[in-house]
């Protein structure tokens, strides 16, 4: 097989007639129920409640989660194919059902039987809404910078911290909470920090304001204050003081997500100009005859599937539970959230005036594939992953 891998399951992208039937059954509820209401979610900035009421009447909330705790089943690659048409329509509302990855995932590898029944099952089922809260001021990329204590009192941890941008917060139930148990080793800056689950309603636990951000219109951050939050020890997810593990372990997982969300948005956004190319006349011609317009929507074309192979690929690999899923999820998050991008950028230029009016629907696209670049380990984080596991798995090196 190519260097570095092994054999041609390697390459293996597994789909099958259940998942094109649930895509077509997600097209067109999105198509119904969602692509009429976009501009009311971007102009309210809320996604309304029916919507996601539907969206758990459809068992959307339980998709890629066990049926033993609560879920439909059907692994990373049918929740892929969740967010990618969600997203299609609205980024946002992928966002809205999707944020629960980021507490389920860490609880279902890492936590104790009882923390998986107790709070896995109910946000499986819709009844419950679950955020992950580790990024803070001073420590995004950087998660060994995090601030956040949490100090033993019998047969408690008290926590108290202050993080930044934490998606769903508001309407959370249940928040994944990282903080510092022990302080960082010499050689493992890693080392000490533990992760908890801690329940809205706990004494000390605040959401702060809600951050505008440039995109994902309908579900925008928050800030969370922890201010002495006691937390029974059996709330702690997996190891203590290796939390780090945990939540690299949940960011290797969930970006597969992010670059299903950018697959989303580039063929939203490759479908409005491919439309637009052809139906608009220039100097006596549809734009797409001209050669420098028909080049463009070639490379968009290009990419767009590009993104969508590599994204299928690290989904199938991760349902396979393969280690060369690893680096496959961070080319398909850096690679497809790019594309989404350009893609963006291309629709919008290709509509002219057009594409930079609100109402035409397409620079929306842009401002939302920029935050996919950003969130769930920066793209920057993710070269940096990709050199590393490429060293690892050809040579067996740590750089
Ligand atoms: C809309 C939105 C929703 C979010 N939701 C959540 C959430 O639900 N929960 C949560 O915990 N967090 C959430 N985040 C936070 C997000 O994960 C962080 O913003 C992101 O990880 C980057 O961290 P930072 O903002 O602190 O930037 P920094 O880490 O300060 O980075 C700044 C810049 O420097 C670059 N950089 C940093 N280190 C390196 C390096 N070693 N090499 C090269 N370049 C580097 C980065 O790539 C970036 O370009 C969200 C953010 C946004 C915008």
């Amino acid at each position: 097989m190519v260097f570095p891998f092994r054999s041609i399951e390697d390459f293996r992208i597994e789909l099958n007639p259940d998942h094109e039937l649930f895509r077509k059954s997600v097209r067109e509820f999105v198509e119904n129920k969602v692509m009429p209401r976009w501009k009311e979610i971007e102009e309210t900035n809320s996604v309304p409640q029916e919507i996601y009421q539907e969206m758990v009447a459809q068992g959307y909330t339980g998709v890629g989660i066990p049926e033993e705790y609560g879920g439909q089943g059907g692994g990373l690659t049918m929740a892929v194919i969740l967010t990618e048409e969600l997203s299609r329509a609205s980024v946002a509302l992928s966002v809205t059902v999707g944020v629960r990855d980021l507490f389920v995932v860490p609880v279902l590898k890492h936590g104790s039987e009882e923390l998986k029944k107790k709070y896995v099952v109910p946000v499986a089922r819709g009844e419950a809404r679950a955020a992950h809260a580790n990024t803070e001021p001073g420590a995004g990329s950087d998660v060994a910078g995090i601030q956040t204590t949490a100090k033993k009192v019998n047969s408690h941890y008290v926590i108290s911290g202050r993080k930044i941008f934490i998606t769903g917060a508001a309407e959370a139930d249940y928040l994944l909470v990282s903080a510092r148990t022990e302080p960082p080793r010499p050689d493992k800056r890693w080392w000490g920090i533990t992760t908890f689950v801690v329940e809205k309603g706990w004494e000390g636990l605040k959401i702060g304001q809600r951050i505008r951000v440039m995109g994902l219109r309908g579900e925008q951050p928050y800030e969370v204050i922890l201010d002495e939050v006691k937390v029974p020890e059996e709330n702690v997810v997996g190891p203590l003081n290796e939390g780090f593990k945990v939540l690299m372990d949940t960011y290797d997982h969930a970006r597969i997500g992010v670059a299903a969300q950018g697959v989303g948005i580039a063929q939203a956004a490759f479908e409005k100009a491919l439309n637009y190319a052809l139906q608009r006349q220039t100097f006596g011609q549809p734009l797409i005859a001209h050669g420098i317009i028909t080049e463009k929507i070639a490379d968009m074309y290009t990419k767009l599937q590009a993104a969508r192979l590599l994204t299928y690929w690290a989904a199938s690999l991760a349902d396979k539970n393969m280690p060369e899923y690893l680096i496959a999820a961070s080319l398909a998050k850096s690679y497809a959230t790019e594309a989404a991008e350009w893609i963006a950028r291309q629709a919008i230029q290709i509509h002219g005036g057009y594409g930079a009016d609100f109402e035409t629907g397409v620079e929306r696209y842009l401002r939302d594939a920029i935050i996919t670049t950003i969130y769930e380990g920066t793209n920057e984080i993710q070269k940096l992953i990709i050199a590393r596991q490429l060293v690892r798995q050809a040579f067996g090196l740590k750089i």
